[in-house]
């Protein structure tokens, strides 16, 4: 049984997903899951820190191995939850946070059901669509791409425990934070110590 909780967070791009878990960062002690990934490093990120960058052919060795918890394919790209680092963490008592793909998230839901499901939102689809056109960095038709695919995965939303609306950063955050502290409450994973009160 592992004792952190292990917390799956999923997000559309552009629903500054990345700033948000930032700041939970920053504020709890919580460990972050570093993925492992075929694509390309952008010039932000750190190899072992925002990613581990591998080959296709060191995942597909990785996968062989049983060296991940879950893995997809998005964008033409490999994307997976290094195993050992996540049970190690759980079972040293801390919470894990992993920020991944909706797939993945609904394959740890078949894994572990005992998972907390968060969901990042924008606060609308014309937000979302106004923020990647500020980004300036996509073309029109790309933006177009990335709304139809935002919709898409918000509608796997519903499968969530909970959702966050990333309107104001702290807000958000302070949600995200109140989100994990209630479901520590849940009866459910109180089990033990509602027995140890009744001296069972
Ligand atoms: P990006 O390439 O923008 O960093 O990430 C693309 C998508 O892959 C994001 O939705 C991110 O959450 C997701 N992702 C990152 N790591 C993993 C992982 O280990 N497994 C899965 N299934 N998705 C991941």
């Amino acid at each position: 049984m592992s004792k952190g909780l292990l917390i799956v967070v999923s997000a559309p791009s552009g629903c500054g997903k990345g700033t948000v878990l930032a700041e939970v960062l920053k504020r709890d002690n919580f460990y972050y899951s570093v993925s492992a990934t075929t694509r390309p490093p952008r010039p932000e990120d750190v190899d072992g820190v925002t990613y581990h960058f591998l080959t296709r052919e060191k995942f597909e060795e990785l996968i062989a191995s049983g060296g991940v918890l879950e893995y997809a394919e998005y964008c033409g790209n490999y994307y997976g939850t290094p195993k050992k680092a996540v049970e190690d963490k759980l079972s040293e008592g801390k919470d894990v946070i992993l920020e991944i793909e909706v797939q993945g998230a609904m394959k740890i839901k078949e894994l572990c059901p005992e998972a907390v499901f968060i969901f990042i939102l924008p606060p609308s689809l014309e937000t979302l669509r106004e923020r990647l056109e500020k980004r300036g960095t996509e073309t029109a038709e790309v933006i177009n791409k990335r709304v139809a695919e935002a919709k898409g995965e918000i509608e796997k939303s519903y499968n969530y425990d909970y959702v966050i609306v990333n309107d104001d950063l702290s807000e958000a955050v302070s949600d995200f934070i109140k989100a994990v502290d209630a479901e520590k409450l849940t009866a459910k994973r109180n089990i033990s110590l509602i027995d140890s009160i009744l001296g069972k």
